[in-house]
């Protein structure tokens, strides 16, 4: 079984996350995605990230239509920061050692791969996707001479079609009271709506 892990803080998850992980699920022929909601993250903290149930809620909602598609409350679940080597150790140990895990990542976070705790470990027993959009260069050597030529190998680029959606850009319309209708899963904008998420304090 090859299993594609999408993490990300899904404050809110939007098309840009659903279509990028079934065009890598269709591109490395993965029998499934799990989603995984984090925490909230220690980098994050200068704003506030949106309570864990709502984003778990919306990621569950979001994926809902999709066979492929699984959500774990894992991360948020976890007390304490959540490294990544963990989640490979908690998913191993869950779906056995035989499913082979694929963790997606941005291409942007993989020149920071490296610096990831336990980083050759990792790479070492898991493999990476890094989406990257066309037109966009990253520099390959750096990973490449601090990972070696055989862990190089879980390592895989792929060029995915570039959907202009942030999170971030979301929550603005939000706030502005502009349509985010298109950007988001139907079901997601009616979640957001009905709870009064990314509304101004009054
Ligand atoms: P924010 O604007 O709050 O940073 P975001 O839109 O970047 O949110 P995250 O939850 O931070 O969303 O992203 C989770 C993962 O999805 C990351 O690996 C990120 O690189 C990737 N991602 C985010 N937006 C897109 C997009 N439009 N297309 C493809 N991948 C994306
Ligand atoms: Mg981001």
């Amino acid at each position: 079984m090859k299993l594609g892990i999408m993490g990300g803080t899904f404050d809110p998850i939007h098309l840009g996350h659903l279509a990028t992980a079934e065009a890598v699920r269709e591109i490395f022929a993965l029998d499934e995605i799990l989603f995984i909601p984090a925490a909230r993250p220690p980098h994050k903290l200068h704003r506030t990230v949106t309570d864990e149930h709502h984003r778990l809620q919306m990621t569950i909602l979001a994926t809902r239509s999709n066979k492929f598609f699984r959500v774990s409350d894992m991360e948020i679940k976890r007390t304490g920061p959540s490294y990544t080597i963990d989640t490979m150790n908690e998913l191993h140990a869950t779906f056995g050692r035989t499913t082979e895990l694929f963790f997606i990542i941005g291409a942007d976070s993989l020149a920071d791969l490296q610096k990831w705790h336990e980083a050759r470990e990792l790479v070492a027993k898991c493999h990476f996707i890094a989406t990257t959009r066309q037109g966009v260069d990253v520099d390959f050597s750096a990973v490449e001479k601090f990972f070696g030529a055989s862990a190089i190998e879980h390592i895989h680029r792929v060029t995915t079609p570039d959907f202009e959606i942030s999170s971030t850009d979301i929550r603005e319309k939000v706030r502005l009271n502009r349509s985010i209708k298109y950007l988001v899963p139907e079901v997601v904008e009616d979640y957001i709506a009905r709870e009064k998420l990314y509304r101004e304090q009054d």
